[in-house]
């Protein structure tokens, strides 16, 4: 039988009640300690079985128990203090100083992103990518960035793992009641759904809006389960990362174009965009529009002003992860579009492509953001050189190391992930600025202070709750896994707080080789029971649902979990999310991370764990590779993160040294009990960790990056590029036609210096050329010299760069430039001479994309 009629019955919240919505309604609570414990502390029962979803929460409390709250004056004056804590952060007038100019109260940036992974109870993430999204708006938040976030609202996120009775990992795909989730619709001011409407193929695919707040940040999700939609659309925001190619295409078209669309229908102009990983890169297409419809710009000045003001964050060092999409397809959704554009089907997919001209290669969102974005970067110091070479075809004829692609390093947000214990710590020998001044050595070089005693207190107090969490939580998945609640009864005994506990929680995809300590068995298992030194490990991850090898690995572990030999000290937890994480990272020992170099772009988890004196032993990768000091005293290294030939052999080796590493170094140390029975030395790594990692890997330094080196540029580009009604940037368009049409003639002749086989370190080169400009003007044109130390191959090993300076006219266009170079070392040293284009608004010389350089023989 279907019901006549529908409504959504809400709890009478008490009028003194009423600012528990507000309380609700904001993230900020699963930031902010004290909201959190004051939700819990109302009902601790019903909050665990509500996963810490505030508005599910207060939609079950009971009637009699509001009335009652209301009736407490300790209760709602409490209430009182943490409401006004709130609105004291959300009104606090410091803007962030890097947009101090005028305080509109109006987003510069709009920041775009296909996951965020906010909080456990909202599962619109499956990893990295979204914890990273999340990280970000909480600390621009915190930081008072004037941001906007822009996302998809998934009826059924990523999927929840489970594992049949013999490990085989299963998935489904519960339903997100966004009515019951700390999100709200977006109205008209007339009260009814705003829809925003994206073409695809000949039809309009509509979507409503939802808005969370996250702290002082507004994120709005598109949602394309409306009724105006027929029902095979409706789905289309069903799955994060579901479906094919076609889906995935429909879900950037509306993340990229109805973004836009949506920022626009709110009334809001944020001038720089920033695209978090490729998926998104239809917005700078959508912006180009507009800029051509409203303000008549040439396609070719619209996109100066939308490259100029973009930013593009590159995630994926593996060519294969990067989205590409047949011609064909694109043709068909973007046939009018490109229209729109003024653009031939050629040229559109020539965006997409890194040879433009080749009619066979697909289309890439990733050389689509590159081209629409001048801000680029990937997200570790290693992954940046990564991605240079990866991209490098894009810009021809380009040494690597010039590829306009930087980095910016990941961070993690500390009040996030740092646990409460850790945090009353901080709050004592810290002060309590740490939560907003995250990046202060300063601040951090207290934790010195803190007594070994009470460090190490803290510590075992989490790891106990940590055995108490698994031991919950393998009850229950066995139970519902057997059936059988004798099986279930043994989960009790697994674990010990005294034994050194190793955590391992990440996706399960192949390069982050899970199995590299399962590779001998029995020298693991001899690990695992040791009479005098044992260990004990945690496994948790998903497995992509078409990933079988994957799956046959979780399997393995979970058989392997279930035998005599290892049952107390080998676990699986099912449904690795958000809260696994943030137990596993707070109560382990050491966190270990094995991803196959150069594989992993960044990896976050172990910034987390070293927020909370968890020592790290990983592979040196992502952001380890900048972090690790060679004497051990962060934390291990497994490897050297070479690059092997034969993966099969590479992964044998570094298991050995993981083994090796275990039984010299780790377990020693932590088993090396001094006064007191404390690890002296381990406790003092712990504290050089909080000292040395936390002040640099936080989400905090990472904005601020993000804003100084590209939020804050970008803008200024906007500014400059819009004025005059856009003259500057038609003149900029122009200007690059002009430069592109006369490059080919340009040319270079008679590069010569002293005629002198030796020179001493620091002593100047002189060198001299003669340019040929066919009528562009000597501002109009870099001359470098490119220098440095060569290897046996006469190649340059590094290089540095003179700017060289018109002196003279000659005949016929001619001119003859001079300028100086210093080897600053010994050894064998080499030179050339290259010409850039140099337009002032252009700012960076490679941005153009053109070079020439000095032939020999000529
Ligand atoms: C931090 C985090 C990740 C990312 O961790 P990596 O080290 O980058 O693999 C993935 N999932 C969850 C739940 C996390 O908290």
């Amino acid at each position: 039988m279907q019901p006549l009629q529908i409504y959504s019955v809400i709890p009478k919240l008490p009028t003194a009640l009423q600012p528990l919505w507000e309380l609700a309604y904001n993230v900020w609570y699963d930031w902010k300690h004290e909201i959190w414990d004051f939700f819990s502390q109302i009902d601790h029962a019903l909050w665990q079985e509500c996963q810490n979803n505030p508005v599910l929460f207060l939609n079950r409390l009971p009637q009699p128990t509001l009335e009652e709250l209301a009736q407490d004056t300790f209760f709602v004056d409490r209430l009182h203090e943490i409401h006004t804590s709130l609105r004291e952060y959300l009104t606090t007038s410091s803007e962030h100083v890097i947009f101090d100019h005028a305080r509109t109260g109006q987003p510069v940036v709009a920041y775009f992103s296909a996951e965020y992974g906010l909080s456990h109870s909202i599962p619109i993430y499956s990893g990295g990518l979204g914890i990273l999204a999340g990280d970000h708006l909480k600390s621009a938040s915190d930081l008072n960035l004037p941001l906007v976030g822009i996302g998809l609202a998934y009826q059924h996120g990523y999927f929840r793992q489970y594992l049949t009775p013999d490990g085989w990992q299963q998935e489904r795909y519960p339903v997100n009641d966004f009515e019951q989730l700390p999100m709200s619709l977006v109205q008209t001011e007339h009260g009814a759904p705003l829809l925003v409407h994206v073409p695809v193929k000949e039809r309009s695919l509509a979507a409503r809006v939802w808005r969370i707040n996250v702290g002082r940040i507004a994120l709005y999700l598109l949602d394309a389960n409306t009724p105006e939609n027929p029902r095979e659309l409706r789905d289309l925001t069903s799955r994060l990362y579901g479906g094919g190619d076609e889906m995935r295409l429909q879900q950037e078209i509306l993340l990229g174009i109805g973004g836009i669309r949506l920022l626009r229908q709110l009334d809001l102009s944020p001038d720089v965009i920033h695209l978090n990983e490729g998926h998104s890169a239809f917005a700078g297409l959508e912006r180009i529009r507009d800029l051509m419809r409203d303000k008549g710009l040439p396609f070719e000045a619209a996109k100066e002003v939308v490259a100029s003001s973009s930013v593009f964050t590159t995630h994926t060092p593996v060519p294969a992860g990067n989205d590409r999409f047949a011609p064909p397809m694109i043709r068909e959704y973007f046939q009018s579009y490109s229209q729109e554009l003024r653009l031939s089907h050629e040229a559109f997919l020539g965006l997409g492509r890194e040879n433009p001209s080749d009619e066979h290669e697909t289309f890439c969102m990733t050389v689509l953001a590159l081209n629409l974005s001048r801000f680029n970067n990937g997200v570790s110091k290693r992954h940046g050189e990564v991605s240079r070479t990866m991209w490098r075809r894009n810009w021809p004829q380009y040494p690597v190391e010039d590829v306009p692609i930087g980095s910016i390093t990941n961070g993690v947000h500390i009040s996030s992930w740092v646990s409460r214990d850790f945090a009353l710590l901080f709050d004592r020998y810290l002060g309590s600025n740490w939560r907003e001044d995250p990046d202060c050595d300063r601040l951090w070089r207290q934790g010195e202070a803190i007594p070994d005693t009470e460090l190490w207190r803290t510590h075992i107090r989490l790891k106990e709750q940590l055995v108490d969490f698994v031991r919950e939580r393998l009850k229950q998945q066995v139970l519902a896994r057997s059936g059988r609640p004798r099986e279930a009864l043994l989960a009790e005994e697994v674990l010990d707080p005294a034994v050194l506990t190793i955590g391992f929680g990440r996706r399960f995809a192949t390069y982050k080789r899970a199995d590299l300590l399962f590779r001998d068995t029995q020298r693991l298992i001899a690990l695992l029971n040791d009479t005098e030194q044992p260990i004990q490990l945690i496994f948790s991850g998903k497995a992509h649902p078409r990933d079988n090898e994957g799956k046959r690995l979780i399997q393995k572990i979970v058989e392997l979990s279930q035998s005599e030999e290892c049952r107390h000290r080998l676990v699986f937890l099912e449904d690795y999310d958000m809260e696994i994480a943030r137990h596993l990272l707070q109560g382990c020992d050491v966190w270990l991370n094995t991803p196959r170099p150069p594989l992993e772009a960044c990896g976050t988890s172990g910034m987390k764990a070293a927020a909370n004196g968890v020592l790290v032993a990983s592979t040196l990768d992502g952001w380890w590779g900048e972090a690790y000091k060679s004497d051990n005293s962060l934390g291990w290294s497994i490897g050297r993160g070479e690059v092997y030939d034969d993966p099969e052999y590479q992964d044998f080796v570094e298991s050995q040294i993981i083994y090796q590493l275990l039984e010299k170094d780790i377990i020693p140390l932590f088993y090396d009990r001094g006064k007191g029975n404390i690890p002296r030395e381990w406790i003092r790594r712990m504290k050089k960790g909080l000292m040395e990692l936390v002040p640099r890997f936080n989400a905090h330094r990472m904005v601020e990056e993000y804003a100084k080196f590209a939020y804050q540029p970008a803008h200024t580009n906007y500014h400059s590029l819009s004025s005059e009604d856009f003259q500057a940037a038609r003149n900029l368009a122009s200007w690059r036609l002009s430069v592109a049409e006369k490059w080919g003639s340009l040319s270079l002749r008679n590069v010569r210096a002293a005629e002198q086989s030796e020179v001493f370190v620091e002593q100047g080169i002189e060198v001299q050329a003669e340019v040929y400009l066919d009528g562009l003007s000597p501002e109009e044109v870099r001359v470098e010299i490119y220098a440095g130390p060569l290897n046996p191959e006469g190649q340059f090993i590094r290089r540095t760069t003179s700017l060289m300076t018109s002196v003279q006219v000659l005949e016929d266009g001619w001119h003859l430039y001079k300028g100086t170079t210093k080897p600053a070392e010994s050894g064998r040293f080499g030179f050339t001479v290259r010409l850039l284009p140099h337009y002032p608004l252009a700012m960076d010389p490679h941005a153009v994309g053109l070079i020439r350089w000095a032939v020999q023989g000529k």
